[in-house]
């Protein structure tokens, strides 16, 4: 991103023609750009302080760096959209569903209905807007390769005619290693708005991490590798307004308090504070799963129960679903 490709005489209005060619000659980058000091820039480009502050306003601007007030704020997160998840209790423990614009982590042991969930989300993103869907589609990356179209296609039949088309709407990733995964996530940019990708899913993210990052000599740049990713995924939610939905395995708890259970997820501290919303799934009698909100920033804890059947997930057993 250096400002030779990034700077026009629109993009930097106000800015004489000359000092724009200085400015190339220095080959800046807008990120360099916006963190130096006036007096650092007007000794470098042999110019007023007034104009140097002039410059790196502009860059930062065109970075997109500047304070929101809380009521904008609120205006961006009204235009969020949201994904029915298929039960009311759940979508309610959301206040509506699975949010754009962030990464939702559901952590539990197998069985516990995550990927049952993914999948169900995959169909639900496509539905109209009135049915809690975001007309969009949606992008799987399978690093366990339990991906099943004919599961998808089997919870689909039970509420949508056409379920070819609900297939040729997800994007399948299959994952083996933690290289290929992130060549993935970094084709994302370029998918999403090509594709109309409303929901990117990555079932698991532990698998890769933990299967070749093993000891404690490995650990640092294990914890490296899931930060920048995470900075990553948060980046591309809030860019693109996509929903990222990450499951994640639950390991021994190392705090036994912290997450007031024996277990707690896997991946560490690299990666805790990164979801805005984190869901614990766990089984309960028969179909039903209880859900348990924590650690939201916006919602309070709480725990609901619903249903994963042969239909989907619902909130009975079975489902009661109508047809459209
Ligand atoms: P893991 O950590 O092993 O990946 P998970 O949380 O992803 O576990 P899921 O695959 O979501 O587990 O859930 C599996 C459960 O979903 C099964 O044990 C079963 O109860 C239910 N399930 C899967 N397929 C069907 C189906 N066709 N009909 C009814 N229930 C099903
Ligand atoms: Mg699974």
């Amino acid at each position: 991103m250096f400002i030779v490709e990034q700077t026009t005489m629109i993009q930097l209005e106000g800015i004489e023609k000359e000092l724009l060619k200085k400015l190339e000659q220095k080959d800046y980058s807008l990120g360099q750009l916006s963190l130096m000091s006036e007096k650092e820039l007007a000794e470098d480009l042999e110019i007023e302080e007034e104009l140097a502050a002039l410059i790196i306003q502009k860059a930062q601007e065109q970075l997109g760096i500047h304070p929101y007030t809380a009521a904008e704020f609120l205006e961006i997160e009204r235009r969020r959209g949201r994904i029915t998840t298929g039960s009311e209790e759940f979508d309610s423990m959301l206040n509506g569903g699975i949010w754009t614009g962030e990464i939702t982590e559901l952590v539990g042991s197998f069985s516990s209905g995550k990927t049952q969930l993914c999948f169900q989300l995959c169909i639900n993103v496509q539905l109209p807007k009135d049915l809690g869907g975001l007309e969009g589609k949606a992008f799987f990356i399978d690093t366990e390769r339990t991906f099943s179209p004919q599961r998808i296609e089997e919870i689909a039949s039970f509420r949508i005619k056409n379920t070819k088309k609900v297939l040729d709407n997800i994007l399948v990733a299959p994952t083996s290693n933690t290289d290929i995964m992130l060549a993935y996530i970094n084709q994302l940019e370029k998918i999403i708005p090509e594709e109309n990708i409303k929901l990117v899913i990555i079932d698991s993210l532990a698998a890769h991490f933990r299967a070749e990052f093993i000891g404690k000599d490995r650990l640092v740049e294990r914890q490296q590798k899931i930060m920048n990713l995470a900075e990553k995924l948060v980046e591309i939610a809030v860019d693109h307004d996509v929903a990222i939905v990450v499951t994640n395995q639950i390991i021994a708890a190392i705090d036994q308090f912290l997450y007031g259970s024996g277990e707690e997820p896997a991946l560490g501290f690299a990666w805790a504070h990164r979801p805005q919303q984190r869901i614990f799934l766990r089984k309960s009698r028969g179909s039903a799963r209880i859900a348990r909100l924590f650690d939201s920033s916006r919602f309070p804890d709480r725990e609901i129960l619903f249903y994963v059947t042969e239909q989907g997930i619902s909130d009975t057993s079975p489902a009661s679903l109508e047809f459209y």
